[in-house]
This record gives C-alpha cells, structure tokens and sequence, in this order.
C-alpha cells in the first residue's frame, strides 16, 4: 500500500474518532507513514538516509517497523510526553498495519516469525488499494468533507 493511501487511511481513522487538532493529526499522518521506512522509496523512507536500505535487508520488509513491540514502545515514550499524541500516533500507526494486513503479511510480533494477513479471496493489493482510495473519494463527494470542515471549527 503506497503512503497516500496511508496518510488516508490515517487521517480518515482520525475523523472518525474525533481527532481533529492540527498537532495529533500532524501526528496521525507521520505515523501512518513510519512502519514503511523499511523501504528507501516510500513516501517517508526516501527522505531518510541510510536506515531504510538497512531495515529492508536485515530484519526485511514488514518486520519490527511493522511490530506490536515497536509501536508500543514508542507509544509509551510518546505517553510520556503527551496522552494526547499518543492517542494520535496508536490511531495512525494502527491503521497502518490495519491496512497492511488487508494487502499482505506483516510480522506484527516481532521478532517472533510469524506473519499474519487476512488475504481477499486473491484480490490483488493493487485493487484493494484502489477501492479504497475510490470509497475515500465517494465518502469526501457525498458530504464527508462536511465533517473535516465541522471539526476545524469546532
Ligand atoms: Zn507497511
């Protein structure tokens, strides 16, 4: 799944659970994007030297950046400094792997190998992740908008 289809899913899952301050969403959307800095050329990876080719060859793709253990770590580092944008950063980094389970296999308990997925009776990812982006588009056209309006005034 590409990292617009992240900071979407993110931002959407945010919505609907009320999160709707500049900060947490800001929050929100760099956490949607992190378990993925295990690839150089994803939409956070490419902008980090180094540590991306390295987490996609040693522990390898949709391992500990896409764990249980490393989100609840940094959740509780995160807690520590602010409840509230620990909320937002479960809300994001959740969804994340939420989504990657939809389109693959991920090593959520890390680093004990096993992968789960929730395959789609062979629906290939591409498609998956299209149908997300158009049922996103069709909540936005029919009014969905209405409610990122109504929480920036709120
Ligand atoms: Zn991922």
């Amino acid at each position: 799944m590409n990292g617009v289809s992240h900071i979407i899913g993110g931002i959407t899952a945010a919505a609907v659970l009320g999160i709707h301050s500049p900060a947490p969403l800001a929050i929100v959307v760099v956490a949607s994007l992190l378990p993925d800095i295990d690839r150089p050329n994803s939409l956070l990876g490419r902008f980090i030297p180094l540590l991306p080719s390295i987490l996609e060859k040693v522990p390898g793709k949709r391992t500990v950046t896409h764990s249980l253990l490393l989100g609840a770590g940094l959740w509780f580092i995160l807690h520590a400094m602010s409840p509230s944008w620990a909320v937002a950063f479960a809300v994001g980094y959740g969804s994340h792997l939420l989504l990657d389970l939809f389109t693959g296999y991920v090593a959520l308990l890390w680093p004990i190998p096993i992968k789960f997925g929730v395959p789609l009776f062979g629906i290939p990812p591409i498609a998956i992740e299209v149908a997300a982006i158009a049922c996103w588009g069709a909540w936005v056209a029919t009014g969905g908008y209405l409610l990122f309006l109504n929480m920036l005034h709120a």
